[in-house]
């Protein structure tokens, strides 16, 4: 079976790659069980100098790795060199505190009686991966799963699965073995056939559909799954604010990486006291935004990176504005090859309207006015999402107090479209279930296991 790649910014066929398939996948699958018992003896201090390695190689190898991405993405390049340093301080995170996070601890001892908690590696696990951002999407799991002593069968998204293969050639060449870590490569019916494997975990990060798909088929394994899925992520911006500032900060949430990430600002509330400002400096900002080659360093907007999501950005703009919707910027597909749409924003918007309720996943933002703060809290809720949500004030107090309200996985106070390596990442509800980062999503990959230990003496 073939994988064909291409250039989303012009259509053209960039390599056709090797696919993998249900009898290949179940070797790949076969391999990696019998490679785990051994991954999980090696003392964690060589399995950090390992990743350690991988590390240095991605630093070493930042900008071809970069152009890899741009390529096969259409991210624009700056972008693309922005996520390869990115991924350095979520290793060094992971690299600093897998040990103490992972390490055997006695939590009582009363006499004869110690009682011990260890972490056992959960096994083989596999690992689904999404395009948007390859590199922390993907590392977030491979990386302390590796570390805490699994064996990991990875799925790039066949979007970025030239990234995949560089990511396994670097783990490899770092010391972490073939069978610890392989790369599966192929669609959607490849990742059905992976997760059809008897692995001891699935850890998937895409879309709504696809998850629940994926929750289906291991439903009767009883296996460790997470989902960490879309979002429809709202800022409410208060009257308090410097317009300019906040207008600035929240139209590069939307529209950075051409608005498809899972925590890109899809609904923006502004107090209707300042509603008018707030839009003509948001406009303006938009219009600002380069658009172009992703090749080009100075290009901020790149193409789609899928072209049936076109087809979704123009029924949200057609819905929109049959409902009353006003455009104040773009609407429409770029005619030019590949997967271009331009900048949109719709005001007299409503939750009537899929833009505001649905994931689009594209350069296109809804602004409505909220009448207080309770009304913004009320519109950011209604939502079947709950991934990230921000409040832009000036007054601290106010902000926890909205945010303590908002049923969301992260939470911003003046800041949007922000991931740390030191923070749990979650969403409720359609976002997901479980969590990458932080020390949780170290432990994640791993089994707690209980010591009772009696001493005869
Ligand atoms: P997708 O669901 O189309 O694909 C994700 C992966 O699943 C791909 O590797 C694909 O080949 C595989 N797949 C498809 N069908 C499958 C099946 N039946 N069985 C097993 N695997 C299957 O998603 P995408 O377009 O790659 O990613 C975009 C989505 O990911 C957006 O909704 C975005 O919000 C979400 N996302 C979420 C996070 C997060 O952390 N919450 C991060 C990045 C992206």
């Amino acid at each position: 079976m073939a994988l064909k790649v291409t250039n989303p910014a012009n259509g053209a066929k960039i390599v056709t790659l090797p696919s993998d398939d249900a009898k290949s996948v179940k070797a790949k699958y076969e391999r990696a069980r019998a490679s785990q018992p051994a991954w999980a003896r090696v003392r964690m201090k060589q399995r950090l100098e390992a990743i350690a390695r991988f590390r240095a190689l991605v630093l070493a190898d930042a900008e071809h790795l970069a152009k890899v991405l741009s390529t096969e993405v259409g991210k624009p390049i700056a972008q693309a060199r922005n996520e390869l340093k990115g991924v350095l301080p979520r290793i060094d995170f992971f690299l600093e505190a897998a040990a103490q996070t992972l390490r055997t601890k006695r939590v009582s001892r009363d006499g004869a009686m110690e009682e011990r908690i260890s972490h056992e590696p959960l096994g083989v696990v596999a690992n689904v991966s999404a395009w948007n951002y390859p590199w922390f999407v993907g590392s977030n799991v491979f990386v302390p799963a590796l570390l805490a002593g699994n064996a990991v069968l990875y799925k790039p998204s066949e979007f970025a699965a030239m990234t995949g293969l560089e990511i396994a050639r670097l783990l490899h060449a770092a010391g972490v073995p073939e069978g610890v870590f392989t790369a599966v490569i192929g669609d959607g019916k490849v990742g059905g056939a992976l997760v059809a494997q008897p692995v001891d975990g699935v850890f998937f990060t895409g879309s709504v559909a696809t998850g629940k798909r994926i929750a289906a088929a291991v439903a009767g394994r009883l296996v460790k799954l997470q989902l960490e899925l879309g979002g429809k992520d709202p800022i409410y911006v208060c009257e308090d604010v410097d317009i300019a500032k906040a207008a600035a900060g929240i139209a590069d949430g939307a529209f950075y990486n051409t608005g498809q990430s899972c925590c890109s600002v899809e609904r923006i509330y502004v107090h209707r006291r300042v509603f008018a400002p707030f839009v003509e400096a948001f406009v303006a900002e938009v219009r600002r935004l380069r658009r172009g080659d992703p090749a080009d360093d100075a290009t901020y907007i790149g193409p789609l990176t899928r072209a049936p999501q076109l087809k979704v950005l123009e029924a949200q703009v057609k819905d929109a504005v049959k409902k009353g919707a006003r455009l104040l910027a773009g609407g429409k597909r770029v005619k030019a090859k590949g997967n271009w749409f331009e900048p949109t924003v719709l005001v007299d918007v409503d939750h009537s309207m899929a833009v505001m309720r649905e994931e689009s996943f594209g350069p296109i933002i809804g602004i409505m006015a909220a009448k207080d703060d309770a009304d913004a809290v009320r519109l950011m809720n209604d939502t079947s999402y709950g991934l990230t949500a921000g409040v832009y004030t000036g007054d601290r107090g106010r902000a926890e107090k909205i945010l303590s309200q908002v049923a969301s996985g992260s939470v911003y106070w003046n800041c949007c479209d922000r991931v740390s390596p030191r923070l749990p990442w979650s969403g409720l509800r359609d976002s997901g279930i479980g969590l990458t980062l932080s020390t949780y999503g170290i432990e994640t990959f791993t089994r707690p296991k209980a010591w009772h230990l009696r001493s005869p003496t």
